[in-house]
């Protein structure tokens, strides 16, 4: 008694108020997931009214217990994650990793800063390695959606290593830099940088990085690419090309985006997508893509995101000089590697809560897109095509309503079909 007693005492109050963080994160993560798999059990029975007819009863419960299944799963990631970061932080995982290194290279220079992060960045990928191959090869396997084969899960994890590296190296160091040369003003310089690479990855992904993942095909079905022309220049939008993708070398699920910017501008549409949605659907689906395009959704969502990124390295620059932010975080070897991966690693924590913020910003886009596409193309075909697409990726049509609120970056489905039906002219 006395022991604890005088333990938690003396207790850094930041300590204190980490844990809380933790523990408020995972057990409102827990309750949400329960409340969820809850919810879509007590909707399995019956497919909703107001799909009566468009959705068989069998798909609706695929969806529920697809919902299920991954929900139930996402409980262990979510106590895997909490260990974790306990792990890393008070118990003591960072200070053994700097310490390590501290062996070999000179402690606080550059290398040892870059070891440092990689190897938090390597230890954190190799216990997700698991989750995720249960997740590919067990979940998405026994609802019949995984088209991935072991070979090419490596093979992917391996490219996505190389292309971590390959941007987050240059980044790290960059960080670093100027953090060391720039005075008590480094974090303005450093947010300046995080802004330019994060255009120039914007402008490189769509236009190379993406190629190492998949093929791209011209979308060679004439009658639909002159159905797809007539539509954009009905919205006055010049794209650099239409194309089909290979997403159904990894997996059943169908989508379509626009990626790039300005000159790099192209259309990719799953074939997965192409191969079953009618024409006219496809034509609504992709009106509801240049929705978010005309609406600028791209440019203000990544606008938000440099502000709050700007927040949040000014944050860091004020903490980086308080002792106590990293005792208090179960770490005395202070500096700037140390500094940046600690800050990134307990940050979520606190701002978990500002989640359904982020979701209603995102909803509101998907509404205006919605809306748009109502517009330019029949909100019937948009409609056949959603309920396709929910059928098809067994996506739940009966979300518990806070679970919603709080994660879902579009509206529930009934919400958005009942806005598309009051939109028909
Ligand atoms: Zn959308």
């Amino acid at each position: 008694m006395t022991l604890s007693h005088n333990r938690f005492r003396s207790m850094h109050w930041f300590t204190a108020v980490f844990l809380v963080a933790i523990a408020l994160t995972t057990v409102v993560r827990l309750w949400l997931s329960r409340r969820h798999i809850r919810h879509v059990l007590a909707n399995r029975d019956a497919v909703p009214a107001e799909f009566e007819g468009r959705i068989a009863l069998a798909a609706h419960q695929k969806a529920a217990d697809y919902t299920v299944a991954k929900a139930r799963f996402g409980l262990w990631e979510t106590l895997t994650a909490a260990v974790l970061l306990l792990a890393f932080t008070l118990g003591g995982g960072l200070q053994f990793i700097s310490d390590t290194w501290g062996r070999v290279l000179e402690s606080g220079g550059y290398a040892h800063g870059i070891a440092l992060i990689a190897s938090v960045a390597l230890v954190s990928s190799v216990i997700d390695l698991p989750f995720a191959l249960y997740r590919t090869f067990v979940i998405e396997a026994r609802f019949g959606f995984n088209r991935s084969s072991l070979a090419l899960f490596f093979a992917d994890l391996a490219k996505q290593a190389a292309l971590g590296a390959l941007l987050l190296v240059p980044l790290v160091f960059c960080f670093l830099w100027l953090m060391a040369r720039m005075g008590a003003m480094w974090w303005l310089y450093a947010w300046a940088t995080w802004v330019a690479f994060s255009l120039v990855v914007q402008f490189l992904y769509p236009t190379v990085f993406v190629r190492w993942f998949n093929k791209f095909a011209p979308l060679e079905d004439a009658s639909l690419r002159s159905r797809i022309e007539g539509l954009l220049t009905k919205c006055g939008f010049r794209s650099r090309g239409l194309f089909v993708m290979d997403g159904s070398k990894r997996s059943s699920h169908g989508n379509a985006y626009f990626t790039g910017f300005g000159v790099a501008k192209r259309i990719v549409l799953f074939d997965t997508l192409v191969s079953r949605l009618a024409p006219p659907e496809i034509e609504a689906v992709l009106a509801h893509e240049l929705g978010h395009f005309s609406r600028r959704h791209v440019w203000k969502r990544m606008a938000l995101l440099f502000a709050v990124s700007l927040a949040f390295l000014w944050v860091l620059g004020w903490l980086i000089g308080r002792e106590w932010f990293f005792t208090a975080l179960g770490v005395h070897a202070q500096g700037t590697a140390m500094a940046l991966v600690l800050f990134f690693m307990v940050a979520p924590v606190f701002t978990f809560l500002l989640h359904p913020l982020a979701s209603l910003y995102s909803r509101l886009h998907e509404f205006e897109a919605d809306a748009y596409a109502a517009r330019v193309a029949d909100p019937r075909d948009l409609v056949r095509a959603l309920v396709k697409l929910y059928e098809d990726n067994a996506a739940t049509l009966t979300p518990d309503p806070l679970h919603s609120a709080f994660y879902d970056s579009h509206p529930p489905a009934m919400l958005r079909i009942a806005r598309l039906h009051t939109l028909q002219n």
